[in-house]
């Protein structure tokens, strides 16, 4: 049975959906999965969210936009919690986030298995999909991304770290 909160949950997850990521601008926040829960309670929406490494700084950037979102599709009383434990992980990207990142031209982060070794670990250059990539620095466009070259392609590219 759906229930009509359970449908103003989904109505709210398809609003927030909507709201871009600060930093890549192609992939929305529950993409990234920054979205960890969503309440409606007594005609109030709460929404929690556990900011990225790199994002704390756009975090009320994004606090704002989902308070701004939700009003303009008349849910009138939002409050944003943040929740900084447990940290945000990579793991927590989506599949389609995953996708969209590739399609941006940087190659999605490894399971966090991988975290340790993962300079040896072969990234995928996301345009062509060739295996032969080189590491350039540690750091790419910010600090959250590696910086790696196709050898194949010959297009330098950015690799979301895992964490
Ligand atoms: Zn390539």
């Amino acid at each position: 049975m759906v229930t009509v909160e359970t449908e103003t949950i989904q109505q709210i997850y398809n609003l927030l959906k909507t709201i871009s990521d600060p930093e890549i601008p192609t992939v929305s926040i529950t993409d990234l999965g920054l979205v960890r829960n969503v309440e409606f309670i007594n005609n109030k929406v709460i929404v929690t969210i556990t900011p990225t490494y790199s994002a704390c700084p756009a975090m009320h950037f994004i606090e704002r936009e989902i308070i701004n979102t939700l009003q303009l599709n008349l849910f009138e009383n939002v409050e944003v919690k943040i929740n900084l434990n447990p940290a945000w992980s990579t793991d927590w990207v989506t599949k389609e986030g995953k996708i969209k990142l590739k399609e941006s031209g940087i190659a999605p982060p490894l399971p966090i298995i991988n975290k340790v070794e993962f300079k040896q670990n072969t990234i995928t250059c996301p345009y062509c999909n060739s295996n032969k990539t080189i590491l350039k620095s540690e750091f790419g466009s910010t600090a959250c991304k590696s910086f790696y070259f196709c050898e194949d392609c010959l297009t330098p590219f950015d690799y979301f770290k895992p964490i």
